[in-house]
């Protein structure tokens, strides 16, 4: 966390340090589509960012409307001998766990529901309070937790995971993909897009509420 020592009120900092390598750059103001990079281990130091804290509140809200009818909306109907049979996300999770798969069960509760919600939740106050440059209640111990929790979110694999098994069981049985898969989908690409952005920079743009 680079910018973790910003004192409040503080001007945005005049150096980078790699994260990597701890070597020290003056800081300079990028252009757009710039990237900088550490001379010494090629490290991102920071990418010129078009994407504004109102323009990831409202990617935040987007993503929410699509969990939420990934979640409702069954993934996909099985069809054998004339009978079919629609699951949702938390219908394949207890059966899993009811299958004996119980640490499956709870990796994938955990990866694709516990996980991107939390982050989704977290993300969006911060974000709220941001807006007017503020920073939220709970700011450090929510963007340390952002930090951690990242790789941890896998509604990417899940997609590719379910598509290659719809593919593959299309062989044995009718399988009708629904719309809760379509909305991972859209789910997928708008973490695709966030991974670009670098939410560490809001401890730039935010200071604490002297009140
Ligand atoms: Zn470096």
């Amino acid at each position: 966390m680079p910018a973790q020592g910003v004192q409040p009120g503080i001007a945005p900092p005049t150096l980078w340090i790699c994260e990597h390598c701890d070597t020290v750059y003056h800081r300079r103001e990028l252009a757009c589509g710039e990237v900088a990079r550490c001379a010494r281990c090629d490290a991102i130091l920071e990418r010129h960012h078009s994407v504004g804290v109102r323009g990831m509140l409202a990617l935040v809200i987007t993503a929410m409307i699509a969990f939420v009818q990934a979640n409702i909306w069954p993934i996909v109907t099985l069809g054998l001998n004339g009978q079919q049979i629609s699951t949702t996300l938390w219908g394949c999770i207890e059966m899993m766990w009811h299958q004996g798969a119980q640490v499956v069960a709870v990796i994938a509760a955990c990866t694709l529901f516990f996980f991107p919600i939390g982050k989704m939740l977290m993300l969006g106050w911060v974000l709220l309070y941001a807006r007017t440059g503020r920073r939220a209640p709970g700011f450090r111990l929510a963007m340390v937790t952002l930090y951690r929790v990242g790789p941890w979110t896998m509604s990417e694999v899940f997609v590719l995971g379910t598509l290659v098994a719809i593919v593959k069981a299309h062989m044995y049985f009718e399988v009708i993909p629904n719309p809760g898969v379509f909305a991972y989908g859209v789910l997928m690409l708008i973490i695709t897009a966030f991974s670009s952005i670098d939410v560490r920079r809001l401890w730039d743009l935010t200071r604490d509420d002297p009140a």
